[in-house]
């Protein structure tokens, strides 16, 4: 089945090129160069409503659709991967509100993030509990009307820079994964505070940091669901986000075919241009194709995905296993068109004044977070062997 888009999704794709072409592209290497927050990527995503997309329309969104988002996230991710994951993280962040909130929960919180005026984390991984999630060791103790929480979450997103953190804890350790449960923290929630940001290889712009909890009291009215349904909310959120992060992978493999093509027509050895060599044209023709394949598993899967509805229900098990198809398929192309690049630019391709090493340090983390490609490896094989 081949996908032609529908045009309000063509046309948010143009627009997005443009708002990447004319804002970010300028911005992208001292962005990296520098590694601090782009709150000027942050204005322009507002400006664009780009932050609205995922939310739904009664709650100050556009209700757009997964598709949607992920043309988004490609075409920002083309020029900046930095960008693409502004995006792809305001989804991680409220999917789970949309998915398990209250109507309270949804009014107080969605319209903000839909505008932009808060940024949305998603506070799930611990030293101790990465791939196995339902290790988490932070614990939540119901005091009256309030939880506390103590314990320490790391490499999350948006780390200091985010209004509201989805945040996951054990509310009874004895019960593993059906004893976590989920809850909104605000920024300014006593006993929370944002520990130490690391230092990274790549997406040096993005903030990926500690939450710390030392006795933080988070109000009642702040949980999320049920106690005992996190793992399930944080499960049901990833097998939709991780389309995003292949949507980033996408538009950084094509970023790097790009400036790979134009290079390799300018450049001349052998008193022609390098892209006469059929080494050459072969590896141009391999990154291509990889590419355009990854884009229409992307596009399969969030179209198969958008047939859905945004409930807790576990989505069928063809949709989850496409989404964890499209994630580690556009990330293993993304890492290998981005190093085929830096080949294809011979030693400039490996100085920072050209964008395709840092295109190729940016691609490595779309085979690790939001569940490593092993982890995805594990949930398509499981799907096909229990289907
Ligand atoms: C820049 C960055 C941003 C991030 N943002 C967020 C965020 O916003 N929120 C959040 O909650 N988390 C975030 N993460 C965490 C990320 O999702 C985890 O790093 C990832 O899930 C892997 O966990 P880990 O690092 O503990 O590795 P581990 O789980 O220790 O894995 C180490 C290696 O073992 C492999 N492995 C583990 N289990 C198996 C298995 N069963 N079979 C085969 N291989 C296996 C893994 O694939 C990996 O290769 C972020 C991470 C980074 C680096």
């Amino acid at each position: 089945m081949t996908y032609r888009l529908p045009e309000e999704v063509e046309a948010l794709r143009r627009a997005v090129q443009e708002l990447a072409e004319t804002r970010i592209r300028p911005r992208a290497a001292e962005v990296d160069r520098e590694g601090a927050f782009p709150w000027d990527y942050v204005q322009w995503l507002r400006e664009h409503d780009l932050f609205a997309l995922g939310i739904p329309e009664e709650y100050g969104g556009l209700g757009a659709g997964l598709l949607a988002l992920a043309v988004a996230t490609e075409e920002l991710s083309r020029v900046d991967a930095v960008a693409g994951l502004l995006v792809a993280v305001q989804e991680l962040g409220t999917l789970p509100i949309i998915l398990a909130g209250t109507e309270e929960q949804k009014r107080r919180f969605l319209p903000r993030c839909a505008s932009g005026e808060w940024l949305a984390a998603f506070g799930l991984t611990e030293p101790e509990a990465g791939s196995d999630a339902a290790g988490t060791r932070t614990r939540a103790v119901r005091e009256g009307d309030h939880y506390v929480l103590n314990g320490l979450k790391h490499f999350v997103t948006n780390a200091g820079v985010a209004g509201v953190y989805v945040v996951f804890a054990s509310t009874d350790p004895q019960r593993g994964a059906k004893g976590i449960t989920a809850f909104i923290v605000e920024a300014d929630t006593p006993g929370f505070s944002i520990g130490r940001l690391q230092h990274k290889m790549g997406i040096r712009g993005s903030t990926t940091g500690e939450l710390v909890f030392r006795d933080a009291r988070v109000p009642a009215t702040n949980r999320l669901g049920e106690e005992g349904e996190g793992f399930k909310i944080a499960m049901a959120t990833l097998d939709r986000t991780r389309t995003n992060i292949a949507a980033q992978a996408v538009g950084i493999a094509q970023g790097a075919l790009d400036l790979a093509l134009e290079y390799a027509k300018g450049r001349r050895q052998f008193g022609q241009p390098i892209a006469e060599f059929q080494g050459i044209q072969f590896m141009l023709a391999d990154m291509a194709m990889q590419t355009e394949a990854a884009r229409q598993l992307l596009y399969r899967a969030c179209a198969r995905l958008d047939e859905e509805e945004t409930t807790l229900r576990r989505l069928p098990a063809e949709a989850s296993r496409l989404s964890a198809m499209a994630k580690a398929f556009a990330s293993d192309v993304a890492m290998k068109v981005t190093t085929d690049a830096v080949q294809i630019l011979g030693g400039y391709g490996y100085m920072v004044d050209y964008p395709a090493e840092r295109m190729m340090r940016d691609a490595k983390i779309t085979q690790i977070y939001e569940g490593t490609n092993q982890i995805q490896r594990l949930v398509i094989a499981r799907s096909l062997l229990d289907g």
